[in-house]
């Protein structure tokens, strides 16, 4: 039985936090380049990217790491040896193939410093990958577009729709179909929310179902005209412009833009993206500063 963090600990104020309500779930995170990111939605217990630990990310379980540059790994320690301190069940994290050893290897390291153990399942995934879990939710990985190995993560929502065969049937025949052991429904997957990580925007056309699912988080590092969008993408980055060429694909419910780099003060960051954005997405889009 997990225990329940809320009531071992006061809250503790210790990295900020932006938070949006979207539908049934609460997106949670802060990210600007080379400083710090992490995301979760506590009601899938599922996280993405370890930049920082916030006292109150915790108590999620499940993480998605996107790739192994620091301002995205850092508090992979942070996150195994609190949950130990804390009694809890050691995490399961998710990451790109090729970093488990070295991964493993840093905790190998801070088990001597801290002449405790560092409990964690860390598992090593490949784009097209699929990870159950639950029965209610699935996650893809996906290839992006970065200087080093670079996932990006789809979670799909699993949900049951009768076969066409039996469309035809009053519900009291499908339910004798069913307890006679007939499978009457079929499995279908709805794309609710694509994580991209650190990509230049190839990493964005790569996969259609991004541009579906409800709530797309992507990265925006560059947004000013003298950060041209081709120097962007050789550090494997996206700009504003890169978005705003790609305006009529995203269907998304909710575009949240991140990851902005600290060469600009934040208040110039939004007057600049709010001012470019076509009318098509402008409602939609949530610049996470
Ligand atoms: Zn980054
Ligand atoms: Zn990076």
């Amino acid at each position: 039985m997990e225990a329940d963090l809320e009531s071992l600990e006061t809250p503790v104020d210790n990295a900020p936090v932006l938070s949006m309500k979207h539908g049934t779930i609460t997106v949670e995170g802060y990210s600007r380049a080379a400083v710090q990111t992490y995301w979760r939605v506590p009601e899938w217990k599922i996280g993405f990217d370890l930049g920082v630990q916030p006292w109150s990310f915790m108590s999620t379980p499940n993480w998605f790491v996107s790739h192994g540059h620091l301002d995205h790994i850092a508090a992979l320690p942070v996150l195994v040896t609190r949950r130990r301190m804390m009694k809890m069940e050691p995490p399961t994290i998710y990451m790109p193939a090729e970093i488990v050893e070295p991964c493993e290897a840093l905790l190998r390291a801070i088990q001597r410093l801290d002449r405790g153990r560092a409990p964690a399942r860390l598992v090593g995934l490949k784009p097209g990958d699929t990870v159950e879990i639950s029965r209610e939710l699935a996650v893809t990985a996906f290839p992006t577009d970065h200087r080093i190995e670079s996932l990006g993560f789809i979670v799909w929502e699993k949900r049951k729709k009768l076969r066409p065969e039996f469309a035809h049937l009053e519900g009291p025949q499908i339910r004798d179909l069913r307890l006679s052991g007939v499978e009457v429904s079929s499995e279908f997957r709805m794309p609710k929310l694509a994580y991209m990580g650190d990509t230049a925007p190839s990493g964005l056309d790569i996969n259609p179902d991004i541009y579906k699912a409800e709530i797309l988080i992507c990265e925006m590092t560059f947004v000013t005209k003298h950060e041209r969008p081709e120097e962007s993408h050789k550090f494997g980055h996206t700009h504003l412009e890169d978005i705003v060429a790609r305006a009529d694909l995203f269907q998304n419910e909710v575009i949240i833009v991140s990851h902005f780099s600290t060469r600009q003060h934040s208040d110039t960051i939004r007057k600049i993206v709010e001012k470019r954005l076509p009318d098509s997405i402008r409602d939609r889009v949530k610049i996470w500063l």
